[in-house]
């Protein structure tokens, strides 16, 4: 089954074809470690793990890089802060991002590049760029000269002038011209540094990604992903960086961005003091339906989140859990799970998550109905390659270490039942505060009595 994706340089939908269909290659954005993430910086290690799940189907091997950026101001001004060395911080905080991401059921990538590990690869590119004539030394700095590069501005659409509007903020007296961005930067005693042709100093954010995918996945990858906040500047300043020094080569072929995510409408951001952070989200709620809650939207859209729609997510997972649990007596067919085509079409169609779980719920349904060994293995196999449904039902059931034993509640739900079958209201009502004393929430509709946990 062909896979299409949305190209971001091209702005068309295109078939998804790899340079080298036996080695394709994929790098995305990963954080900057000064501080917990909140949920909108998980958004795309979880759609693009749902990605990189698809390829590997797809091709023999698959070689993902997610960097982790562990030299920069904000995380040096932390670390002056508490008055530590800034691998205290970057230590602590790339752990936790490994930590919530595991939480979330996301696969590690392949590579996890960090920066301060490639100065030498960096230092190189910079040296490069200064040979051919697209950057300049400047008061220690050395920067990058955007009017050596036509095609600036081709992946955001921006033309120049709103360029250099959009830079005029930060205009520097060492800078030609206002739109230059920075490669290296001097460091001050205080400051960690490293000794480069330039003096003592560090790198710009930008050229980290250009050096480690190049030195990792080759001059010319097959995918680069990220969110849309990073399109400009930083994914066209890698796009200016990387072509320039590797001879015109082409940088990555297809650019994948996600939407933002929203909360209440507005877009969550520290300086809005809206931010959901991950590590805490996964206290207050299974890890699984924040999950789930992230893939419920495509990717390109924006995505608002609510604690609504999260008892939803938790509430359709009840569900699909019911029904596995109900066919917990019956042994899958020998051999790997299947992947069910509708669910596979839904994801090779640009990454469509909301119609691949529509499919699951269509798989769930097909399930309980049939109640077959072939059936159940379809839905399992249909979540595995969302990364959901992997779990025990029992342990979906239990949540926050306390055992919610489902055969009691189905059982006290018959029994009210069975009570309102005999108009015997006084009775169903008792029952139903009994379940509210177990923290079981209890929906009536016609399709029956449904239950979930508080
Ligand atoms: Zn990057």
């Amino acid at each position: 089954m062909p896979i299409s994706l949305y190209n971001g340089l091209t702005r068309r939908l295109e078939p998804f074809v790899p340079l080298d269909p036996q080695r394709v290659t994929m790098y995305v954005c990963g954080p900057t470690v000064y501080n917990f993430v909140h949920i909108g910086n998980a958004r795309p290690p979880v759609v693009f793990d749902v990605l990189a799940r698809l390829l590997r189907r797809h091709y023999p091997q698959v070689v993902y890089a997610r960097n982790i950026t562990d030299v920069d101001d904000k995380i040096n001004a932390a670390a002056q802060q508490q008055g530590v060395p800034i691998t205290t911080i970057t230590d602590r905080f790339a752990q936790a991002f490994r930590d919530d991401m595991a939480g979330l059921g996301v696969a590690p990538p392949d590579i996890e590049p960090h920066a301060t590990a490639h100065i030498g690869e960096i230092v190189a590119m910079v040296e490069q760029l200064l040979a051919s004539g697209h950057a300049y030394a400047a008061e220690g700095h050395v920067l990058f000269d955007v009017g050596s590069y036509p095609a600036y501005g081709e992946l955001s659409g921006r033309d120049t002038e709103e360029l250099i509007a959009g830079a005029r903020v930060d205009v520097a007296p060492y800078k030609k011209s206002p739109g230059d961005f920075v490669l290296w930067k001097p460091s001050t005693p205080e400051l960690p540094g490293w000794d480069s042709p330039w003096g003592r100093g560090r790198p710009g954010w930008h050229i980290e990604c250009s050096a480690m995918s190049a030195a990792h996945l080759g001059e010319t990858i097959d995918i680069h992903a990220g969110g849309i906040d990073l399109q400009f500047p930083h994914h066209e300043n890698e796009i200016a960086q990387s072509t320039c020094a590797h001879g015109g080569k082409a940088f990555a072929r297809y650019w994948l961005h996600n939407g933002m995510l929203t909360f209440g409408g507005r877009k969550m951001s520290k300086s809005l003091g809206n931010v959901l952070l991950v590590h805490e989200l996964l206290q207050q709620h299974p890890a699984e339906a924040l999950r789930l809650m992230l893939l419920r939207g495509h990717y390109r859209q924006p995505l608002d989140w609510s604690e609504d729609a999260i008892q939803q997510a938790v509430n359709t997972l009840d569900g699909w859990y019911r029904v596995l649990r109900d066919l917990d007596g019956i042994d899958l067919p020998e051999g790997a799970l299947p992947v069910p085509p509708a669910v596979e079409a839904a994801l090779c169609d640009d990454l469509n998550t909301p119609q691949a779980l529509a499919e699951l719920s269509q798989l769930a349904d097909a399930a309980r109905q049939a109640g077959t060994a072939a059936a159940k293995a379809e839905l399992l196999g249909g979540g595995a390659l969302l990364g959901l449904l992997q779990q025990a039902p029992e342990a979906w059931f239990q949540r926050g270490g306390e055992t919610i034993d489902a055969v009691h509640i189905e059982g006290l739900l018959q029994q009210r039942r069975d009570a309102r079958a005999a108009r015997d209201f006084a009775r169903a009502d008792a029952i139903r505060a009994e379940l509210d004393a177990l923290g079981i929430v209890i929906e009536d509709s016609a399709q029956g009595t449904r239950w979930s946990v508080k």
